[in-house]
């Protein structure tokens, strides 16, 4: 049966190197060169295994090709993926501002008026996610999540449903009850936005006083030292400067002393044109890493501070709106003809949508 399926390779599928991801099942698969080749050709041009083994002499060929289809990395040439999607991150945007004006940042240029979720609301979006289990929910879309009021009451709220939180933060409101408080756990992992350990540095590149620069660095010392909520603890070295390596050595070296910590070069980047100058850069780092289109339309939901899904985190302004999680079910907001038709697009199908559709003249 296997042998006369047309196959493909799933729009849900990338890779770096060796290691391929099915997106939509959340799985990283490490593929040797021939299984790699297998998916670059079929991601271009559907084929059966009959018609593979006809021009291929590796004898492996049946067992890779098996291997491919049981993880879902080739499905059936026929197969409609666009109506897929699976809840395995979430972002809900729980407070629209930000303290910062980080020069790499969207809100240095637009900063976004006030804006903060009900506590119903935010109940009401988890409850929305039924049965499913997401690997972690963070609290942002460019706003600071520890100036929200009831962050304490939704770190609860997230505790008793087993969702882990990714908590995103700039550190300067993280005071010493508050590490204590997060040290309960329930952390997925903790990323501070901290560019430089120089004070000058800091302050230039994230617009903030040194006083905020001595709060947010003690707040990092203070957590790793308290054990970092029992989960990673990372440093987002953000700014495209050329002594940005320069800078995540010496940040290593300063708070590695304090407790386990990664620190990583993060590629600050234009948000879809919604910030430009030249600490952003224009291209996407995941060009030529993809047999298909983004992750994020596959199994990432963002979610406004009104309740509505929109597009992705490069979405600033939020201004393709999905649905609204007042009145709708994800599964209908993320298999609507809206959002079939995006993913299609996002994954190069939009042309071939196109030539299938009936010609509206005929
Ligand atoms: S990068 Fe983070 S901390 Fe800086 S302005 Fe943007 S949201 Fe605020």
């Amino acid at each position: 049966m296997l042998d006369q399926t047309l196959l493909k390779t799933s729009i849900f599928v990338h890779h770096t190197g060796p290691f391929v991801f099915n997106d939509l099942t959340n799985h990283l698969y490490k593929c040797d060169p021939e299984e790699q080749r297998l998916l670059a050709r079929l991601s271009v041009a559907p084929a059966s295994l009959t018609a593979l083994a006809a021009s291929d002499p590796d004898p492996q060929l049946a067992a890779h090709v098996r291997r491919l289809v049981s993880a879902g990395l080739l499905v059936p040439a026929s197969k409609d993926e666009t109506g897929e999607f699976v809840t395995h991150q979430v972002d809900i945007e729980t407070c629209r501002q930000c303290n910062a004006r980080c020069l790499y940042c969207p809100q240095s240029v637009a900063p976004k008026p006030r804006g903060v979720m009900t506590t119903e609301l935010f109940a009401h979006v988890l409850d929305s996610l039924g049965e499913t289990r997401p690997q972690w929910v963070a609290l942002n879309h460019y706003g600071e999540p520890l100036l929200d009021p009831h962050f304490r009451d939704r770190v609860r709220m997230l505790r008793e449903r087993g969702f882990p939180l990714h908590l995103f933060t700039n550190g300067t409101l993280l005071r010493d009850p508050l590490v204590e408080f997060l040290s309960d756990g329930g952390l997925f992992a903790t990323v501070f936005n901290f560019p430089s350990i120089d004070p000058d540095e800091w302050c230039r590149l994230m617009r903030m006083t040194e006083t905020a620069y001595r709060h947010a660095r003690h707040a990092i010392e203070r957590y790793l030292s308290a054990g970092g909520g029992r989960a990673l603890v990372a440093i987002s070295v953000n700014a495209q400067t050329p002594d940005r390596e320069e800078r995540a050595v010496r940040l290593s070296e300063h708070f590695s002393a304090f407790g386990p910590i990664e620190v990583f070069l993060e590629d600050s980047d234009s948000r879809a044109g919604a910030i430009e100058n030249s600490l952003v850069r224009i291209d996407s780092k995941g060009a030529g890493q993809r047999f298909g289109g983004c992750a994020r339309f596959v199994n990432h939901l963002h979610v406004s501070w009104e309740g509505k899904v929109f597009l992705c985190c490069q979405d600033y302004e939020q201004r393709v709106v999905l649905g609204d999680l007042r009145r709708e079910s994800i599964a209908a907001i993320m298999s609507s003809e809206q959002a079939r038709r995006l993913r299609a697009e996002n994954a190069g199908l939009f042309h071939s949508l196109i030539r299938r559709s009936p010609r509206a003249d005929a």
